[in-house]
C-alpha cells in the first residue's frame, strides 16, 4: 500500500484519507506516493488550531521568536541532503539545482532572524509638546500561503518564516504534486521549537483553497503561481476583505545587444532557459537579438554547447536537467513547439523525441531552441514553462524594448551589452519587476523583495524582504501625552497643530 502524505496540523501530522491524489516519480512516470486533500472539516481544524496559537505567540518577544528561526536554519542544513532528495524524486530537479533553492529558501529564514530590527518600528520623542508618538507594527492574526511545484521549498519559505517572526500564525497550502519536502521541512521548524498551531499545513487543491479563501478568519493570503489562478486568488480573497498578494507567471526576455560578449551570453542564457527543465518563473525563455548577426552568433555558440547537455534523473549530478513535472504537462511543452513549428518558426535544436535510457516513461522534453519567433505565435504569447528557449530577431534596441513593455507578463528581463548608458537606459525605462545587467536571473536577494509587473503580480507589495514585513504586519500609531499631574492645562477646542 502506498503511503499517504498527510497534513501538519496543531503539531502533529493528520491523515485524512477520504481523499487523495496520485503523487508521481517524473523521472520514472509513475505513482510514487499518495497525498491527502483537505476536506473543509482538516481546514476548520487548522484554523481553529491557529487562532488558538495566535494571542500568545503575538505576545512571545520577536527575540525569542528570532530564535526558533536560527535553530530551524540549523535544521534546514543539518537535513539539506534528505530535504534535496525530496525534492529531487517529486519534482525531478537535479540534486545540485535543489541545494540552490534550499538555499535560496534558507536566506529568507536568516532574513527572518532578524525579527527584532525589523520590527522596530519609529519613535518621534516631542511630536509636539511633552507629546510622543510612534508607530508599531503589529500581526495580522492567521495569515494562509498558497504555493505552486515549482518550488517546494524555496516559495513556501518566501512566506511562513517573515509571517511567523512578526507574529502571525500561518496556514500553507503547499502544491498537491509534490508535497513530501514541503512537509518535512514543517516538521522540522516544529522540531526548532515553533510551539503547536503556529504553523499548520494542509494539502489539497481547488476544494482546499476555496475553504481557506472564504474563512473570514483568515487575514492575508499570500499565492505564488499561474496567472489565471492568481488573479482568481486575489479577486476571491479581496472580495472577501483580505489583505492579498499573488504572484503570477511569467515570460522572461532577455535582449541581446550587437556589443554582447556572445561566448558569456550564450553560457548564460543555457543554465537560465534550461535549468530546472525551465520550469522557472524567472527561466529566460526569449532571446530577442538586436541585428541579425547578433542572431546567428549567438544561435550558432548556444547549437554547440546544446548538444552536451545531460537530462536525466535527479540524483545523477552529471545531468543539466530532469523531467517536467507531469505527463499533461509534457504533452503541454511539445504542443507548443509543435505550434511554433506550424506558424513558421524554424526549430534549431529539437528536444520532443528524447528518450532518457531506463526512464522511457518518464517525462523528458531536450532542450529545444526554436529561431524566427514572431510576436503573433501562440509559443511566443503563452508562458510554456519548459525547456524551450525561443530567439525573435529585431533591428533596434527600442523594438526589442517595445516587444517586452507589449507583453502581458513583467516579471523578470535582462539585458546583455558592454554598453553601460544603453544597460541604464533599459533598466530605467522597461516594464518589468526584476532587471538583470549581464544577469540573466535577477532573483532578489531575500533582504530586498521579489515581484513582478503587469500580470505576473496582484496585489500592491512584492514577496519577502522589506515588503514582506509590510505585508504581515498593519501599522499602528500611537501618540501619547503624560500630564504632570492630573489636567494642568484647559480644555482647547482648536485643532492640534
Ligand atoms: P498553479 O497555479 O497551477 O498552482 C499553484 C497553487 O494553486 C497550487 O497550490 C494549487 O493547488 C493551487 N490551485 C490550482 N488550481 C487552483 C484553483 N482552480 N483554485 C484554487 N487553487 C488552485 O501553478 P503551478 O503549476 O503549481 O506552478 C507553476 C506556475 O507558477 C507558473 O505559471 C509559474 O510562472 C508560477 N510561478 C510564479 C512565481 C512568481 O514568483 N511569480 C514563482 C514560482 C512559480
Amino acid at each position: 500500500m502506498t503511503q499517504v502524505v498527510g497534513h501538519l496540523i496543531d503539531g502533529e501530522i493528520v491523515n485524512d484519507n477520504d481523499q487523495t491524489q496520485d503523487v508521481f516519480d517524473p523521472a520514472l512516470g509513475a505513482v510514487a506516493t499518495q497525498v491527502a486533500l483537505a476536506s473543509k472539516e482538516t481546514v476548520e481544524l487548522a484554523i481553529a488550531s491557529a487562532q488558538k496559537a495566535f494571542p500568545e505567540w503575538r505576545n512571545t518577544p520577536p527575540l525569542k521568536r528570532a530564535r526558533v528561526m536560527f535553530k530551524f536554519k540549523e535544521l534546514l542544513e543539518a537535513n539539506r541532503d534528505k530535504i534535496c532528495h525530496l525534492l529531487g524524486k517529486e519534482h525531478g530537479k537535479i540534486l545540485h539545482d535543489a541545494a540552490g533553492e534550499l538555499q535560496r529558501g534558507i536566506e529568507n529564514v536568516e532574513y527572518a532572524c532578524g525579527a527584532p530590527e525589523l520590527l522596530k518600528g519609529e519613535h518621534s520623542k516631542n511630536a509636539g509638546p511633552n507629546i510622543d508618538s510612534w508607530s508599531e507594527l503589529q500581526p495580522l492574526g492567521v495569515v494562509a500561503g498558497i504555493t505552486p511545484f515549482n518550488f517546494p521549498a524555496m516559495v513556501p519559505m518566501w512566506m511562513f518564516p517573515l509571517a511567523i517572526v512578526c507574529g502571525n500564525c500561518f496556514i500553507l497550502k503547499p502544491s498537491e504534486r509534490n508535497p513530501s519536502a514541503t512537509l518535512y521541512i514543517a516538521q522540522l521548524l516544529h522540531e526548532a521549537g515553533l510551539p503547536k498551531g503556529v504553523l499548520n499545513v494542509v494539502n489539497g487543491d481547488k476544494e482546499t483553497v476555496d475553504a481557506l479563501l472564504a474563512d473570514t478568519r483568515i487575514k492575508a493570503v499570500s499565492f505564488v503561481g499561474s496567472t489565471p489562478i492568481a488573479e482568481h486568488i486575489y479577486t476571491k480573497a479581496t472580495a472577501n476583505g483580505k489583505r492579498c498578494q499573488a504572484l503570477g507567471g511569467a515570460k522572461n526576455h532577455a535582449i541581446i545587444m550587437p556589443d554582447a560578449d556572445m561566448d558569456n551570453a550564450a553560457n548564460q542564457l543555457l543554465g537560465a532557459a534550461f535549468g530546472s527543465s525551465g520550469e522557472r518563473c524567472m527561466a529566460l525563455s526569449v532571446v530577442v537579438a538586436v541585428g541579425d548577426k547578433a542572431a546567428d552568433d549567438l544561435i550558432e555558440k548556444m547549437t554547440a554547447s546544446m548538444k552536451a547537455l545531460k537530462v536525466g534523473v535527479f540524483d545523477n549530478t552529471d545531468n543539466d536537467f530532469g523531467p517536467l513535472i507531469t505527463k499533461q504537462h509534457q504533452e503541454k511543452v511539445i504542443g507548443y513547439i509543435d505550434s511554433a513549428e506550424q506558424q513558421g518558426a524554424d526549430i534549431v535544436v529539437d528536444g520532443r523525441a528524447l528518450k532518457v535510457e531506463g526512464y522511457e516513461s518518464g517525462y523528458f522534453v531536450g532542450a529545444t531552441l526554436i529561431d524566427k519567433v514572431e510576436a503573433e505565435m501562440e509559443s511566443y504569447k503563452a508562458e510554456i514553462f519548459g525547456p524551450v528557449l525561443q530567439v525573435m530577431r529585431v533591428k533596434t534596441m527600442e523594438q526589442a524594448m517595445q516587444l517586452i513593455n507589449d507583453h502581458e507578463y513583467g516579471n523578470g528581463t535582462c539585458i546583455f551589452t558592454r554598453d553601460g548608458e544603453a544597460a541604464r537606459y533599459f533598466s530605467d525605462n522597461i516594464e518589468v519587476g526584476m532587471v538583470g545587467i549581464n544577469v540573466p536571473l535577477p532573483v532578489p536577494v531575500a533582504y530586498h523583495s521579489f515581484g513582478g509587473w503587469k500580470r505576473s503580480l496582484f496585489g500592491d507589495l512584492h514577496a519577502y524582504g522589506p515588503d514582506g514585513v509590510k505585508f504581515y504586519t498593519k501599522r499602528k500609531t500611537i501618540t501619547q501625552r503624560w500630564p504632570s499631574s492630573g489636567v494642568r492645562e484647559g480644555a482647547s477646542f482648536a485643532f492640534p497643530s
